[in-house]
Parts: C-alpha cells; sequence; structure tokens
C-alpha cells in the first residue's frame, strides 16, 4: 500500500482517532506524519499512545488551539505554499499515513486552501466524518466539494457511535464508495487503543482492501504491453526503443509516473498548458461548465462561453484602424475592380463592436487551414482569383494538415508528402528577399505566413520585432495580407498577450491554439481583421465560408478559455519575465561552453543549440533527451536544439533544476560526440 491522506470534514472529526486504530491494527507497517500541527498535538498522542510507530516531526507546530494560518501570524511566521510542503514529504521506507489538520477548505496560508495541500500530495484518500447527528449532510456536503475540485476518497469512515442508517444512506448516494464505521478506545491508554483495535480488527482490514482496490488497478508493464500493442503514438517511430513514460496524474509543473517518480514538465506537454497542470480556476471552471454543457454542434447555433470569449478575444487585439498612416496600407475591400453583387459597403460593418470575427476550430493545425483558406477566399471574393501563392518562411512551422504542410514544407517532416503539397513559396527570413520575391510575384501571392518572434517547431529560432515589423511592412506595402501564426507565441508565453504586439504590427489573419484555454482543452481560433470579414458582407449565399468541424467551439473549452483569458487580462503573469532573467543568468553563459553553437532566450523560453547539426534527426537530440531525464526533467530536442518552456507556476527550485539538468546534457553531448569537444 501507498502513503495516503486522512481528511476530516470537519475539526474533530476523528481523524486522530482513525490514526490511532489502523496504526495499532497494522503497526510499525505504516509511519506517521502530520505537516501542520496546533493546539494539542496529535503526533505526541500517537508516540503516547503507540510507541512502536515512527512519529515523523512536523514541518510547523503551534501551541495555540487556532488554524494554522492564525497560529502563524500570531508568530510573524508564514505558512509555505502547498507545492513546497508536499516536497517535504519525509522520506521513509515503510508508507506513510497522513494526518491533515481542520477540513479540506480551512485555509492553509495567505492565498490557499488545504484543498491545494490535498491536490498537491496526489495520494489516495481517506475521508473521516463524526457519527454524531448530522453525519449524513455533513458527509455528502463534503464529498461533493471535494469531487468538484477531483478528489474522489477511496472510502468514508464515520467514527463514533455505530450508525447504520447514516452507513447505508451515503452508500446510497455513492455506491461505489465503501463506507465503515469505527468506535473510539474506551479507554485512552495503550491498553484501551490496542483493544479497540483488536475489537475492530475486521472493519480495519476490509478497509485496507478498500482502499488498495484501486492502487493497483494499473500495471505498469501490462499497460506498456497493451500501448504497444494498439496504440500508434504521434512523431514516433514504431521501432523506438524507449518505451513512453506511463503518466498516472499531473499537478503543477510535475507528471506524476506510475513507477512513483514526479517530473518536471519542461516543455509545458508539447506548449499547451500555460499556468500548471490542474490549474484550480481553469479546473473550477470545467467543473462549472459540465453542469451546463457537453458538446452543441456551432452552425445556426451559439452558446454563451463561445460570444463571450470571441468578444475577450477581440478586445485584446487592435486592427488598422487607430493607427496613423495605417490607411494606405489597408487592402481596399470594397472599392475593389470587380465586386461582387450584394457586397455592401464597408462604411455599414456587419459587426460595430471591433468588426473583426472570431473563426473557432479545435487545433492549430487546423486555425492555419482556416487563415490560408479565408486568405484566398478573400481575394476571389475581390475579383483576383489569380492570387494562388503563398509565402511562408525556411524554419517555419504551421501544422500538419495539407494546407499547413505545404507553407512549413519541414523536408524531415513533409518531404514525403511534396509532390501533393500545393505550390508556396519558402523563403529565408530577410526582408530583402520578401521585398524581391514580392516584387516579382506580389500581384499572385495571397498571403505571407510566420510566427512572429520565435520559429517554434524549426527549433526555436528567434528574430527581432524590427525585423518582424519590416517583414510585415514590405507585405503591406506590395498589398498581400499577413497572416501571424500565433499558435505557440500567443496567450502569453514571451511575456506579452500576442508576440506581434511587441513589434506594433496588424496582422490580418491570426491564429491561435495551443494554449487558448490554458491547455486543458483542445481549441483554436482565427482571428480576422474587419476588412477581412467585411469580404463576406454579401446576400450571395455562394460565397460563404464553408468550413467547420465537428468540434468547432466546444463549449466547455469556451469556457475553459474564457477563464485562462480572464486571468491573462486582469493582471498579466510575471511568469515570463521572472524566467526571462533566470535564463539569462543561469544558461546564457552557456553561449561560450564548447560544443554549442548559441543560447536564444525569450519571456519563458529558452533554446540552446548545439554545434552537431543533423536537424531534427540529430542523434545529439535523444542523448539530450535521455540525460534530462535523468535528473528529473522532461524535455523533448528538436533535434540539436535543446530547450525549456515550462508552465507559470513553474517554482524557483525547480527552474533551478531544469538549468541544471540542460548545463548536464549539454557536458553529456560532449562527452558522447567527442567531435564536439
Ligand atoms: C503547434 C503549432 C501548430 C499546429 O498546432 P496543432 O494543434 O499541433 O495542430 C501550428 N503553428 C504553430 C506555430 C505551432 O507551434
Amino acid at each position: 500500500m501507498n502513503d495516503f491522506l486522512v481528511l476530516g470534514t470537519d475539526t474533530d472529526a476523528g481523524k486522530t482517532t482513525f490514526a490511532l486504530l489502523w496504526l495499532a491494527h497494522f503497526g510499525d507497517e505504516f509511519a506517521y506524519w502530520k505537516p501542520l500541527e496546533t493546539g494539542d498535538s496529535d503526533s505526541a498522542t500517537i508516540r503516547r499512545l503507540l510507541p512502536d510507530v515512527r512519529v515523523h516531526p512536523s514541518i510547523l507546530r503551534f501551541v495555540e488551539s487556532v488554524a494554522p494560518l492564525l497560529a502563524a501570524r500570531l508568530h510573524r511566521q508564514s505558512i509555505p505554499s502547498a507545492s513546497k510542503l508536499s516536497h517535504r514529504k519525509p522520506e521513509d521506507s515503510r508508507p506513510l499515513l497522513i494526518e491533515s489538520f481542520g477540513g479540506p477548505f480551512s485555509p492553509l496560508n495567505d492565498e490557499e486552501l488545504q484543498i491545494a495541500l490535498i491536490d498537491a500530495f496526489a495520494l489516495p484518500v481517506v475521508l473521516v466524518s463524526s457519527s454524531a447527528l448530522g453525519a449524513i449532510g455533513r458527509t455528502l456536503q463534503c464529498l461533493v466539494a471535494l469531487e468538484s475540485r477531483g478528489i474522489v476518497p477511496r472510502a468514508v469512515v464515520l467514527v463514533g457511535k455505530r450508525d447504520e442508517f447514516a452507513e447505508d444512506q451515503i452508500r446510497r448516494q455513492r455506491p461505489s464508495l465503501p463506507v465503515f464505521s469505527l468506535k473510539p478506545p474506551g479507554a485512552w491508554t495503550r491498553e484501551g487503543v490496542a483493544m479497540a483495535a483488536a475489537d475492530q480488527a475486521e472493519a480495519l482490514r476490509s478497509l485496507r482492501v478498500g482502499m488498495e482496490r484501486e492502487t493497483h488497478a494499473v500495471g505498469d508493464d501490462d499497460l506498456l504491453a497493451r500501448d504497444r500493442d494498439c496504440v500508434w503514438h504521434p512523431y514516433t517511430s514504431l521501432r523506438e526503443s524507449e518505451p513512453p513514460l506511463v503518466c498516472v496524474g499531473a499537478q503543477d509543473e510535475f507528471l506524476h509516473l506510475a513507477d512513483g517518480r514526479g517530473v518536471i514538465d519542461g516543455i509545458s506537454s508539447w506548449w499547451t498548458i500555460l499556468h500548471g497542470h490542474r490549474y484550480p480556476p481553469l479546473m473550477q471552471a470545467l467543473v462549472e461548465a459540465v453542469k451546463k454543457y457537453d458538446h452543441v454542434h456551432f452552425a445556426g447555433v451559439t452558446h454563451p462561453a463561445a460570444v463571450e470569449f470571441a468578444d475577450l478575444l477581440l478586445s485584446t487585439v487592435s486592427w488598422f484602424e487607430g493607427v496613423a498612416g495605417a490607411e494606405s496600407l489597408k487592402p481596399r475591400p470594397v472599392s475593389s475592380p470587380t465586386p461582387l453583387p450584394g457586397l455592401r459597403k464597408a462604411s455599414a460593418p456587419a459587426t460595430p463592436a471591433n468588426g473583426g470575427r472570431v473563426f473557432y476550430s479545435d487545433n492549430g493545425s487546423t486555425a492555419v487551414e482556416v487563415a490560408l483558406k479565408m486568405a484566398y477566399q478573400f481575394w476571389c471574393h475581390l475579383g483576383e482569383p489569380a492570387r494562388m501563392r503563398f509565402v511562408g518562411f525556411e524554419h517555419g512551422y504551421h501544422g500538419d494538415t495539407f494546407g499547413a504542410m505545404a507553407v512549413g514544407r519541414d523536408p524531415v517532416f513533409f518531404g514525403r508528402f511534396e509532390p501533393l503539397l500545393f505550390p508556396a513559396d519558402i523563403l529565408p527570413l530577410s526582408p530583402e528577399r520578401l521585398d524581391e520575391h514580392l516584387q516579382k510575384l506580389g500581384k499572385q501571392t495571397a498571403a505571407v505566413i510566420l510566427e512572429p518572434l520565435v520559429q517554434g517547431a524549426g527549433g526555436m529560432r528567434m528574430h527581432t520585432p524590427d525585423a518582424l515589423r519590416t517583414l510585415f511592412n514590405i507585405a503591406k506595402r506590395h498589398g498581400v495580407l499577413f497572416i501571424a501564426d500565433e499558435v505557440m507565441t500567443g496567450g502569453g508565453r514571451l511575456g506579452t498577450l500576442w508576440a506581434h504586439q511587441q513589434a506594433g504590427i496588424h496582422p490580418d489573419l491570426i491564429c491561435a491554439g495551443k494554449t487558448l484555454a490554458g491547455g486543458v482543452l483542445p481549441l483554436a481560433a482565427t482571428l480576422a481583421a474587419p476588412h477581412i470579414v467585411a469580404a463576406w458582407d454579401t446576400d450571395d449565399r455562394r460565397c460563404t465560408f464553408f468550413h467547420g468541424h465537428s468540434f468547432t467551439a466546444n463549449p466547455l473549452a469556451c469556457a475553459g478559455a474564457v477563464a485562462n483569458w480572464r486571468l491573462l487580462t486582469a493582471q498579466f503573469p510575471e511568469a515570463p519575465r521572472r524566467m526571462e532573467a533566470f535564463w539569462k543568468e543561469s544558461l546564457a553563459p552557456l553561449a561560450h561552453a564548447s560544443g554549442v553553437k548559441e543560447v536564444r532566450v525569450l519571456g519563458s523560453i529558452v533554446a540552446v543549440e548545439m554545434m552537431k547539426d543533423g536537424g531534427y534527426l540529430a542523434e545529439v537530440g535523444p542523448c539530450m533527451r535521455r540525460s534530462c531525464l535523468e535528473k528529473g526533467v522532461l524535455l523533448r530536442p528538436l533535434g540539436n536544439v535543446l530547450y525549456a518552456m515550462p508552465p507559470f507556476c513553474t517554482s524557483q527550485d525547480s527552474l533551478d533544476q531544469i538549468a541544471d539538468a540542460m548545463i548536464a546534457a549539454v557536458r553529456q553531448v560532449r562527452l558522447e560526440f567527442s567531435q564536439l569537444a
């Protein structure tokens, strides 16, 4: 059996009585730990009545019989965060019985409730309730509250005089939850406790079976064998020599593995998780949303979450309007040579709010497909259907679907499909080359697409806001649309809500995905500027934008996105700035280390490019991954580029650990690939 947590519906529910009976029966198979104590010491009671049991000292102990937070204030002390406390769990070869204080929603410190600590431990839970009058309501209320936070106890124990009616009523409400009753000892002496435990040995044994039920449900080896037999993983060879990590939970910056390890998710689960895993405000928003929705289709139907999120998104971008001199850069949708019949004047916009619109989809690739299709159809509506060319840039990545592959054109990933891709011009990221190209082919070009400031999958290659502004202005000068693919850079990763804002530019189309719903559920969006939208403002039904996915604007994802975006716009997190300063201090010096070509830092991202080339398939990649994993940090190098992009909640300790792991990985590469030294 593993460590487990004893929660009470309230103070004095009987947690310590339960602990005494359990430890008296199972003896020194278990050790006891109560991290925070106030008033009479339960640890001292256990020591006194069960001298053979190993009792680990509390982290904080206050003699006052008040809430720990209040007691700490009286002593001008502070209580560490849930995440810090959970890391101070004592080492013991025996499983720990961990006793909590008060109730799950008692305050832990100034920011968190004890529930955050329960979350951080991520251990099986037993809920103890007093069998005194009110047991049914008290217990069910606590269960519902715990369930709203994703915590389902393994068993309920009613401590006190046995009440079969209460047991039965609780079982009826939660048929799969084992409910037990335990009587307190008749006398609070060693003999009294031993006798009570012996009398109730059978209940205690059944309780243990109930608690262990799920612990062993997933056999690691068995799962891996079944995975090997039936699952096809993305970007993974079927002959991959290393088995996948078995993840059984995630919290904050950590992934919990089936073998008991917790590894730091240094790449935010493929760049999706923004604040941290199971970030409480987002979990809460989903809990609220599932009470109302599951999924509804989005053609001819709408829902509050989608409307609210679209409104929020649009409130964070500004289009050409209001920018001095921008009028001349603006494509002229309405005064085009052959306006479509029924096309309304732009002076009567369909949407007065901001003029732009949000088109939903469910992943970054489709957000890009939507932008490409919109760009082309825009020109068709303006009577220029010959604008069939797109411009992408070397090392650009826009997703894995056909349109996205065509403008990305990575030879390793997509070379195989080259014959099937529509023609697109892939240029070096150079203003001169773009200008030269558009002078020749500008009139045949629909749009330029670029990941602003950081080309992600192409190796975390960075360019300056100045360079971005120059490229944008060239596209505009030639009257070509500009698509900002912000699927990775948008939503806060780089320290601003949108990367393009750092260059003060106003793209015609913006693609967003990945962190849009905080990384909790898949959601993507393509934002279209007012002049783009205006080109569809017609009664001609042939001019509809015929595109949509089954899960377009999934209400649960939109509800998560509203919560995420409200957090970001209320007070932008300081994490990217904190991380940028830390990476510059800790890893930038690696630039001078032998074997290292360059170190790049922007916002929460740090990338170390090794000399050894070989692109995405570079042998140094797996070597660096392995080395970091040995240090408890999960990273996934892009070929010879080792990078980190951790969630915003990542603690300083974890950042130190990531930096140390990256430095060690560079050293390891130098050892294994001697030509680098
Ligand atoms: C990841 C990514 C995509 C593709 O998004 P998916 O959700 O994986 O389809 C597109 N563009 C950029 C810039 C990305 O980083």
